[in-house]
């Protein structure tokens, strides 16, 4: 095994900058081979990531944290992605149903200090069972969506899943995206019709005006004082954070000491 930290990844990720996501997911894929995966909630930016594997033959596993409290109109998304896209999707679930961990320890999504326990609870700890299972997670995280994901590298070490997130997204704007979406009429999550900019939990997810930040329906009921959820921390990616540990061949590919591939 060896370490493999944030810095390390400057170059590759400057490198990467001038890709467009189908180069990036067709490198991820050609890096990781078997040892990656698909992370998606469902939403419009999820079902790109979907499509753009299913059509280019990458039959890649699709992991969907399933909080018990999904809107069925993303249950519904989720199978129209096996259906049609002929990926398998990996549903990880909580220890709990809401009902018992609601019995057990209240509402909790109704306070900040609870919505963290609950999101730890209901997201982090379900994708936490996957560590060790992926070298890579492929999401789908945009600049374009503002707030702390304006900074979003396309290459981040995630320490808690000891993985790198391959964000192939994260420079595609608006325009390019909503080409995309049309031009492959790609399957997208029906409430982005109906004015949710995104998409999570039932209970903590309310549409947005136009004129409001894309992330503003997210946990609205706990104002200012909302926190982000930990399948997507905002800390990802930071040069400081702890290293990671891969198997050393890996990294060593990765850091370009052993090059059988091309970007
Ligand atoms: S988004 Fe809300 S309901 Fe979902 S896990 Fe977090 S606090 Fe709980």
């Amino acid at each position: 095994m060896a370490a493999l930290k944030q810095s390390d990844l400057t170059g590759l990720n400057e490198s990467l900058e001038s890709r467009s996501p189908r180069e990036i997911l067709d490198w991820a894929v050609s890096m990781f081979g078997k040892r990656l995966a698909i992370l998606s909630a469902m939403q419009q930016a999820g079902s790109v990531v979907c499509h753009m594997a299913s059509k280019a033959g990458h039959k890649l596993p699709v992991l969907f944290v399933d909080t018990g409290v999904h809107f069925p109109e993303t249950l519904e998304t989720r199978d129209r992605i096996v259906r049609e896209y002929g990926l398998e999707v990996i549903s990880l679930t909580p220890d709990q149903t809401m009902e018992q961990q609601t019995a057990e320890l209240g509402i909790l999504y109704l306070t900040v200090d609870g919505q963290l326990k609950c999101c730890d609870l209901r997201k982090t700890q379900p994708l936490l069972k996957m560590r060790g299972q992926y070298d890579a997670l492929l999401g789908s995280l945009r600049r374009s969506d503002g707030e702390r994901r304006s900074k979003t590298p396309i290459l981040a070490i995630d320490r808690p899943l000891n993985c790198v997130r391959v964000n192939l997204l994260a420079n595609f704007d608006d325009e390019p995206f909503r080409a995309y979406l049309a031009e492959h009429k790609v399957i997208v999550n029906p409430l982005h019709h109906q004015g949710y900019s995104t998409i999570g939990c039932s209970r903590c997810t309310t549409p947005v005006l136009p004129d409001e930040p894309k992330r503003a329906g997210r946990w609205r009921h706990l104002g200012p004082w909302a926190m982000y959820c930990g399948i997507n921390p905002s800390d990802m990616g930071r040069p400081d954070n702890d290293p990671i540990e891969l198997d050393s061949d890996l990294v060593d590919r990765l850091l370009g000491r052993k090059v059988d591939f091309a970007i």
